[in-house]
């Protein structure tokens, strides 16, 4: 909540909504989606916050799954959808609202008009923070989400891997361009411990993010290990700070809610 950007202060906000998160990824499949879920329920469990999570990754919804939300928004007396409640957290999922065959070849102003329903049509109440999933990428459609729906920050999301660095960069100088405050880099699949003799093996390197960070003067938010219960738990929709709030990995996202 530290890092606020003074230009959204004046301008045009969203009712009710105090600061809005962005999760962003230069790629897909790096564990964003993960990220955002177990940010969110943190800043809902630790952080006490009123917390909504809305899930604008177009190319592949995963928190409806991941939340293990169930059926479809419901709308209200003025017709605006009301979230569905899950671990403390209000989520709406861009699933829920398109088909994602049809989404998959939109372009920035479909997009935008999908997300413009699914953050002012939406009856989010009072919210301290709104976590946004982010589409995966940094290309226009990313740089008007983050122009048009006045961000407070953004968290990148990396593998250790170089050509992950790379898109994370990226991901760094999108941000930048529309004056978007960015919370730090959080580096996930770190290393795997091994169950039976409790080695860490670096698979993607070791200690890539960090030296992004330092290199471009942003904040290392932490590292995140390749786990199976991380895996096991965005498929069952049980985010691993919910099943396993006192493992390490747990306190490294209750962490990073915290930083944020
Ligand atoms: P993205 O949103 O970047 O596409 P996801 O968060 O959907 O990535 O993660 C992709 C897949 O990898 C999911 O099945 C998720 O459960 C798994 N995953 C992500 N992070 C980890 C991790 N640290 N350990 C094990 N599995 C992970």
């Amino acid at each position: 909540q530290n890092a606020r950007n003074p230009n959204t202060q004046k301008s045009l906000k969203i009712e009710g909504i105090k600061d809005i998160i962005a999760v962003a990824s230069g790629k897909g499949g790096v564990g964003k989606s993960t990220t955002a879920v177990n940010l969110a329920v943190s800043l809902a469990k630790r952080c006490q916050l009123k917390v909504g999570l809305l899930d604008a990754d177009i190319y592949g919804p995963s928190i409806p799954m991941m939340m293990r939300l169930l059926g479809k928004p419901e709308l209200s007396n003025d017709r605006k959808m009301i979230p569905i409640e899950s671990y403390g957290v209000k989520c709406i999922s861009i699933g829920s609202l398109v088909d994602e065959r049809e989404a998959i070849v939109w372009r920035g102003p479909m997009v935008m008009k999908a997300l413009e329903q699914l953050t002012r049509g939406v009856d989010w109440g009072i919210l301290d923070v709104l976590v946004i999933d982010m589409p995966p990428g940094t290309g226009d459609t990313q740089i008007s989400i983050s122009q048009r729906l006045q961000l407070s920050g953004g968290l990148i999301v990396s593998t250790p891997q170089d050509v992950a660095l790379l898109d994370a960069r990226r991901g760094v100088k999108m941000f930048s361009k529309v004056n978007v405050p960015i919370l730090g880099i959080l580096e996930n699949m770190s290393y795997f411990k091994c169950p039976k003799c409790n080695e860490a093996s670096y698979i993607f390197g070791q200690g890539g993010a960090r030296k992004t960070a330092e290199e471009m003067g942003l904040k290392f938010l932490g590292e995140i290990p390749l786990e199976v219960e991380i895996r096991s738990g965005s498929d069952e929709g049980v985010p691993i700070v919910m099943s396993k709030p006192d493992s390490v990995i747990s306190q490294v996202y209750g962490e990073v809610a915290e930083k944020v």
